[in-house]
């Protein structure tokens, strides 16, 4: 059961930077100190910060960075619990330290959502350093053990495209529940490497749609941004028709994360309020129109574009926060019913 996962205005997504230090050197990392400095949002500030932003029901994602870097993160989630956000998830990159898992519960988290980009060490290890595959999948034995709602994303490149096909599997033997696979973004350190690493629209329209039907018939649920649109879809921008807030530890906030290499931010948090920038900033290009879809994109990452002879874009890019999700049928985990996929929650939206 596939759906697109439409934009509303009512339903608020925050994804929170709360530092952006990390014990980590991805290839592919889109923290960008220049942009975002190198400060650890202190417990006090960042629940100062989500208080300015908490409205019934909002999702909250806490990342960083490593977020479990942070000391005070069990303090924060639980902050936020009590402030009445809908669901709260916390990215990982699976080494979950200052004893995580024994300071926070299953009932605090909504989901941790775990990072890994490769089905082997080998692959996994050549994008994201040595070790790292091990020590994610110990972590998520290690929370799945301890009753944590998992989650795992997947950033879909050149480099390991070609192991997608054996995630469902080693997914649904370690017990998660939700795969999110996600388009490589030329930002941070993929800037450098461009055209090398994104994915044409070929390799994956071939590859994505398959391995999300495959792991869905195992019973998890998966999230992918759509990327390409067909013709007779409709092109739409977040930033005009979503409630998105990405913020970042030097008070920066985007609405747009294709902007967060430039200080293009429309909002910044500054003596304890939220406040919008004026000038030239991303508020100014959610409204323009072009064929090829996404504004933005074509600035940052014109490489996933191609054009027919007479000069006409071959497709449009859709706006990166457009997802499709796909559903388990309710056969395939017996006694048990899908778990309803929440509405462009800012867990469909993440994935880095
Ligand atoms: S991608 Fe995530 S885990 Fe990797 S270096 Fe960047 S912040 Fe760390
Ligand atoms: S990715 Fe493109 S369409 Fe989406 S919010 Fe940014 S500018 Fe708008």
């Amino acid at each position: 059961m596939k759906r697109t996962v439409s934009f509303s205005k009512d339903t608020r997504n925050v994804f929170l930077h709360i530092l952006t230090a990390c014990n980590l050197r991805c290839r592919h990392c889109y923290i960008n100190p220049k942009q975002h400095g190198i400060r650890m949002l202190p417990a006090a500030e960042a629940i100062e910060w989500l208080r300015l932003l908490a409205d019934s029901g909002a999702n909250l994602v806490l990342l960083g960075g490593e977020p479990t870097l942070h000391p005070d993160l069990p303090e924060i989630i639980r902050a936020a619990r009590s402030m009445g956000y809908g669901s709260i998830t916390v990215d990982t990159n699976g080494y979950l330290f200052h004893n995580f898992l024994e300071r926070s519960g299953p009932d605090d988290l909504d989901y941790l959502s775990f990072s890994l980009d490769g089905a082997t060490a080998e692959t996994n290890d050549a994008i994201r350093g040595q070790g790292a595959y091990d020590a994610c999948v110990a972590g998520i034995r290690k929370a799945v053990a301890k009753g944590f709602h998992t989650s795992l994303i997947y950033t879909a490149s050149r480099d390991n495209i070609h192991e997608l096909s054996r995630m469902p599997p080693l997914l649904a033997a370690l017990g998660v529940r939700r795969f999110f696979i996600q388009v490589i973004g030329i930002r941070g350190k993929s800037a450098g490497a461009g055209a090398d690493l994104q994915l044409t629209r070929n390799q994956w329209e071939q590859m994505v749609p398959p391995v999300a039907a495959a792991a869905a018939e195992m019973g998890i649920i998966v999230t992918y941004p759509k990327v390409f649109l067909a013709e007779n879809e409709p092109f739409e921008c977040a930033g005009l028709l979503a409630d998105n807030y990405f913020i970042f530890p030097n008070g920066r906030v985007y609405r747009c994360p294709l902007c967060e290499d430039y200080p293009m931010h429309g909002m910044r948090i500054r003596d304890g309020g939220l406040v919008r920038r004026e000038g030239i900033t991303e508020n100014g290009l959610f409204s323009l129109q072009i064929p090829e879809g996404c504004v933005i994109n074509k600035l940052v990452q014109p490489d996933n574009l191609s054009y027919r002879p007479d000069g006409a874009p071959e497709y449009r890019i859709a706006c990166c926060m457009l997802k499709e999700t796909v559903q388990p049928k309710p056969e395939s985990k017996p006694g048990s019913k899908p778990e309803p996929g929440p509405t462009a929650t800012a867990a469909e939206i993440a994935g880095t």
